[in-house]
């Protein structure tokens, strides 16, 4: 069955500025739901992370002043939130829930998290809405428990993975991929094992065609035995903080190419939802959805 770690606090209670892109995650599951895709029984609520878990991946003096909202305004002004503990346990949550996905990942092929893909945070710092990286999170749990020793993590949302490339430079037990838009935030890039920059509005076939020449070359020759999907839809076109013009039919297939290609190969997978910021809510949410849809058509 397919798993999907969402609780109602993902939909954190911000103020009028933030409720914007913070609402699609609770009407993802009721879109799923309502039409059948999805019921009850395929939802799971995190538990409580161990710091622990939070420690393989960021250090120490910046996890504890993130928990005891010590950060100094320097510090916290990047992130783009207002600081709460209710912020903090929020993203405490989706990275639980990452970690949770992983298992089920195993077990089932496939698994999901409705939010995550928090590739903006850096080991020992936070930046634009991302706090703990939960997939670099995850992977990092792979590894300790000696559950998978060769990752590979496809991060297709509009932005650089920064905080992931970075955290994984050294490590070459994790391979990082990341497919952006050139003049997208960050400013600064960082170094993945491959980068693919496109041009502002870049539609449909030249990112698929991008897609068709790079992954399956890289999975033949890296040999992951899991991998993390970054499936944001901030590519679309229509998109607040995305510069690319794909549509949602172009992102459709582009989630298809990655199923399939992990379902055919055997490497189990962990999708995280990432960005999307459309104006249109419904672009957003059909968009998303379909990455469930797909889900549940090709593994269940
Ligand atoms: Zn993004």
């Amino acid at each position: 069955m397919l798993k999907i770690a969402f609780d109602k606090s993902y939909r954190h209670p911000l103020d009028e500025k933030h409720r914007f892109p913070m609402i699609k995650y609770e009407l993802i599951p009721e879109q799923l739901i309502r039409e059948n895709t999805c019921n009850d029984s395929n939802f799971f609520i995190p538990g409580c992370i161990e710091d622990k878990n939070v420690l393989t991946t960021h250090e120490e003096t910046y996890y504890r002043k993130l928990c005891d909202l010590k950060l100094t305004p320097k510090e916290a002004r990047p992130i783009g939130f207002p600081m709460s503990k209710s912020l903090i346990k929020r993203e405490k949550l989706i990275s639980q829930g990452t970690i949770e996905c992983v298992s089920n990942s195993l077990k089932n092929g496939v698994s999901m998290n409705i939010a995550g893909g928090t590739h903006h945070a850096f080991r020992d710092r936070a930046e634009a809405f991302c706090m703990l990286n939960d997939q670099a999170i995850g992977a990092n749990f792979l590894l300790e428990n000696n559950l998978a020793s060769k990752i590979l993590i496809i991060d297709l949302d509009v932005h650089q993975g920064n905080g992931t490339a970075s955290i994984f430079k050294l490590d070459n037990r994790v391979f990082t991929i990341s497919f952006h838009g050139k003049k997208n935030y960050p400013f600064h890039k960082e170094k993945s094992n491959i980068d693919v920059e496109f041009d502002d509005d870049t539609g449909d076939i030249e990112y698929l065609k991008k897609m068709d020449a790079v992954i399956p070359n890289i999975i033949d020759e890296f040999q992951p035995n899991f991998i993390f999907y970054l499936s944001g839809v901030d590519i679309l076109k229509n998109d607040r903080l995305g510069r690319l013009g794909v549509s949602i039919d172009g992102c459709k297939k582009r989630d298809e190419i990655i199923l399939n290609l992990c379902k055919r190969n055997n490497i189990p997978l962990q999708i995280s939802m990432g960005g999307g910021y459309s104006h249109d809510l419904k672009n957003i949410i059909e968009a998303h959805s379909n990455t469930f849809r797909l889900a549940q058509e090709i593994y269940f």
